[in-house]
């Protein structure tokens, strides 16, 4: 039992915070093993939640246009913006964040609000999609059909992983709000403290019509029991969770439309012409090493496999290795830490359980072992050394290519010849970002044709955009984020596109003079531009 002098965190449902009764779930402080706040969601009416979000918040919600919505959404990202020292404290106490990692997670969230509300303030006072023009049916050019989009009339239940608690619920409910569709988000329990006073800070300010932003803090409980056609359910975490809500007895029977983001083996590749010392090569390194390094790991997106080509992959290894060296790993309270722990004690467990599975195929190229740690306690904080794995050609076990392990580690693998390379990193089982690290522009192409059918998003970084290219990780509002197979097979933002999930799509068939007057209301949102 927690003692009682640890904050809990509230529910806010139905236009009211709530506590749950029962036993609690703990968050702590993963670089010391300290308990920093508690919550449950046991006994919360969440069908009243849902109704209430349905039945106050969706109709206010759909009286707006996009405009109005996105004029919300551009306040809501300033009323953030003015307590981003308070959120990276929460970030730090209880994600183990230092400041850089939190960036990503906070500013993304920022950064990911504004953007939508410019996008949508250029949508003007629609308040409805059309995909394209009304077009003639038959000989009569008076009967014409129009495919629109409406707001679904329901709630969007997003769940969100632990590793980003503040871009997961922004990403999701800026698209979903700038809809018209009312959210309620679930953060993952380890890190709900940073979303739940986020939605507080948003709650207080009183921006959203009632019933907007919904927030449960702990287990989903019966939420699932209470959907029904026109609801979704947007999650991001595990593909096993992902699975088990998919295959829910009430989201199965009832159409509730769900979108996955799930695990991801990410992979970048060295092309065939970049030799030691050329900018490819440099580029690559560092990427690497970023990505290995930023938030522990736990980034969806984060580079887990590393294709080499054979002539370079000793060179390769041993410069990756050397600048893993030199990241000082610990409490993030100190600026020199450059890498904090782990989310929690249980997940540095099941990495380190993955790391003896990997290192069963192969080498290890990188290990700091005993780890020194900069102001904190081996034994109490959930810390783990950045892990480079190096496998021996002609491993057929490809276990590189099945296990996602959530942290600090990743895997080289040297290659043959271009076609080796990108059929092996297209054996992921789908993922969401691949990498390409040349200066051949035919290399770049094939690789992008060959990749793609596997990767939601690839960057070709060629030296030409060496200074301006947002990175391997970097998810941003105005691309697709999602990916094919393990990943979930789901798409979020996307600029425009990311509209669409929110709205029931349906033709309108009648006279030119009635389809005229319904798409007054109407906006065909520039895909191609956005
Ligand atoms: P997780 O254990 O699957 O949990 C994800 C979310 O699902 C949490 O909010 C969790 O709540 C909730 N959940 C757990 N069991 C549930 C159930 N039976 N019904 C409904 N919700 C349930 O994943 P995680 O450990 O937080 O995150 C790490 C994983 O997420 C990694 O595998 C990573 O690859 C993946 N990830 C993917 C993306 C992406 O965009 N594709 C982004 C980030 C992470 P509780 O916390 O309360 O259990």
């Amino acid at each position: 039992m927690v003692e009682s002098s640890v904050p809990r965190l509230s529910s806010y449902v139905a236009g009211e915070w709530r506590e749950g009764k029962g036993e609690e779930q703990t968050l702590v402080n993963p670089s010391s093993g300290e308990a920093v706040a508690r919550c449950s969601t046991d006994g919360l009416d969440l069908g009243l939640a849902l109704d209430f979000a349905r039945n106050q918040a969706g109709p206010a919600l759909r009286a707006m246009t996009f405009a109005a919505r996105a004029n919300v959404l551009a306040q809501i990202a300033e009323a953030l913006a003015k307590r981003r020292e308070r959120w990276y404290e929460i970030a730090r106490i209880n994600s183990g964040n230092t400041k850089a990692d939190a960036a990503v997670d906070i500013d993304g969230s920022i950064g990911t609000l504004k953007y939508f509300a410019k996008l949508g303030a250029g949508l003007g006072n629609a308040k409805i999609l059309v995909d394209a023009p009304a077009s003639r049916l038959t000989r009569d050019p008076n009967f014409q059909a129009v495919h629109v989009g409406v707001p679904l009339r329901g709630v969007a239940v997003h769940i969100n992983a632990y590793n980003f608690p503040a871009w997961g619920l922004w990403e999701k409910a800026s698209v979903s709000l700038l809809s018209g569709v009312p959210v309620l988000t679930k953060p993952a329990t380890a890190t709900a403290w940073l979303a739940q006073e986020m939605v507080q800070c948003i709650a207080e300010a009183e921006l959203l019509p009632k019933g907007s932003l919904s927030i449960i803090c702990g287990s989903v409980q019966d939420l699932f029991h209470h959907l029904r056609m026109g609801d979704v359910i947007c999650f991001t975490g595990s593909a096993a969770t992902g699975q088990m809500i998919r295959n829910d007895p009430a989201v199965r029977s009832r159409g509730v439309r769900i979108n996955v983001e799930a695990d991801s083996l990410n992979a970048t590749i060295l092309g065939l012409d970049a030799e030691a010392g050329s900018q490819a090569f440099s580029s690559f390194v560092r990427e690497v090493v970023q990505e290995m390094t930023v938030k522990a790991g736990q980034k969806c997106t984060a580079i887990r496999r590393i294709f080499v080509p054979v002539s370079q992959s000793h060179v390769v290894r041993d410069a990756i290795a050397a600048e893993l060296q030199e990241i000082k790993v610990g409490d993030p309270a100190n600026a020199e830490v450059r890498m904090g722990p782990l989310v929690n004690m249980p997940q540095r467990l099941t990495v380190a359980e993955g790391i003896a599975r990997l290192r069963a195929e192969c080498e290890v190229a990188y290990r700091e072992d005993p780890l020194k740690i900069v102001d904190a306690d081996v034994n109490r904080g959930a810390f783990v050394s950045p892990t480079l794995l190096y496998a021996n050609r002609g491993n057929h076990s490809q276990l590189w290519n099945e296990l996602e392990v959530f942290g600090p580690v990743a895997t080289l693998i040297p290659y043959g010849d271009q076609g080796e390379a990108f059929s092996i990193a297209a054996q992921g089982g789908g993922s969401l970002v691949a990498s390409v690290f040349s200066a051949d522009p035919t290399f770049m192409t094939e690789a992008a044709l060959a990749l793609a059918a596997s990767h939601g998003r690839v960057l070709l970084a060629d030296p030409s955009i060496e200074s301006s290219h947002t990175g391997h990780g970097i998810v941003l509002p105005s691309c697709l984020h999602g990916g094919p197979g393990r990943a979930g097979g789901g798409e979020e933002l996307g600029g425009f596109r990311g509209l669409w999930f929110y709205h029931q799509r349906a033709v309108l068939q009648g006279s030119s003079a009635v389809l005229n007057k319904i798409t007054e209301i109407a906006v065909n949102p520039p895909s191609a531009q956005s």
